[in-house]
């Protein structure tokens, strides 16, 4: 079979591979799409060089069909399932209260183990969702992001009636959009790059472009009281700087970007307006659940989200032209035959 390899920052090679061999718990998966996200880009830059090993196998927004699995499973030959890429110990602190998908011990599928950028993986059985026939595999390919999108909208408690600012229009972003809205929150985006604002807007997604001023705009948009939930979804620190003149008295702020270095956030504002922030991170299952609720019935638009679909052998090229930061919100690899 054909698998991608990383080869150390700016990397992959394409080569073969045997097939692998499924365990008693296992399915063998034939992938079928895998989204290409940050992470992956932090891992193609060689940032995450101490969890992803040389010659490892990325990938963990997958979709894939069932090509075995054991009968006491459930699951059938050629059903569709997507993967939740989490491997916990289920003895930890973090496992025994609730919140497994912070395992002291995590190992995420696709980063620190193997992934779904080959022809055929092994997954445990109760790491697969099955897929509603509705989904087409694009938008099936992106219930990991939507997964991650309803995590950060419960966690923020959004509600009805909320005005929340969402810095950072990526996938992510639009994502988390889309999440609050259909909970009845207003929502606007802040985004800099065109091709994103112009998507988002096509989306019917309020977005406050490059050239305007995103504090002023808040304030004026919430009658000078602040938002009450700010979602950080960049990763850069303007954005940080900027987060904490946005929210209301009392208000929330959420981390759901990856900042790789410490940076000065504005203490004081939290102390002058109680202000909470929390880290928001990956996903249980009742995200899972809820991203393939909201995707099946409609309440969440996936397809347009997804910009294009490349071959396996153009993985290093699809990394290349997402760092350059062009025309692109999601790209997915098609591993289909
Ligand atoms: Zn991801
Ligand atoms: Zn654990």
């Amino acid at each position: 079979m054909r698998a991608s390899f990383y080869e150390g920052a700016g990397r992959f090679r394409i080569g073969a591979a045997e097939v692998p061999k499924a365990g008693h718990d296992e399915a063998l998966l034939r992938v079928r799409r895998v989204g290409i996200c940050g992470t992956d880009l932090h891992i193609f830059q060689g940032h995450l060089d101490h969890r992803v090993p040389r010659g490892g196998v990325i990938g963990h927004e997958t979709l894939a069909e069932i090509a075995e699995a054991p009968a006491a499973s459930g699951f059938r030959a050629g059903e569709r399932v997507v993967v939740e890429p989490l491997r916990v110990c289920g003895a930890c602190r973090a496992c025994r209260t609730g919140a497994a998908y912070l395992c002291y011990r995590l190992k995420v599928l696709g980063v620190d183990e193997p992934g779904g950028m080959q022809e055929f993986w092994t997954v445990a059985t109760d790491r697969l969702l099955s897929v509603p026939a509705t989904l087409s595999d694009d938008e099936a390919a992106m219930i990991e992001p939507l997964a991650v999108a309803a995590h950060d909208v419960r966690r923020a408690q959004v509600s009805a009636g909320d005005a929340v600012v969402v810095i950072g229009g990526g996938p992510i972003g639009a994502l988390i959009a889309m999440v609050a809205r259909q909970r009845g929150a207003r929502v606007i985006v802040s985004e800099l790059n065109p091709f994103r604002v112009e998507m988002l807007a096509k989306l019917g997604i309020d977005v406050v472009g490059p050239g305007r001023d995103l504090a002023a705009f808040v304030e004026e948009w919430t009658g000078g009281d602040g938002a009450d939930v700010v979602f950080e979804v960049t990763g850069n620190a303007a954005a940080v700087r900027a987060m904490t003149g946005l929210v209301r008295v009392q208000g929330t702020i959420s981390m759901v970007a990856i900042h790789a270095e410490p940076i000065p956030v504005d203490l004081y504002r939290f102390f002058a307006r109680e202000l909470t922030l929390h880290g928001s991170r990956l996903y249980a299952r009742q995200d899972w659940e809820e991203a393939l609720r909201l995707a099946a019935t409609g309440a969440v638009t996936l397809a347009p989200l997804v910009s294009r679909r490349l071959p396996l052998e153009s993985l290093q090229q699809g990394m290349e032209e997402a760092l350059r930061g062009g025309p692109v919100m999601k790209v997915l690899i098609d591993l289909a035959p």
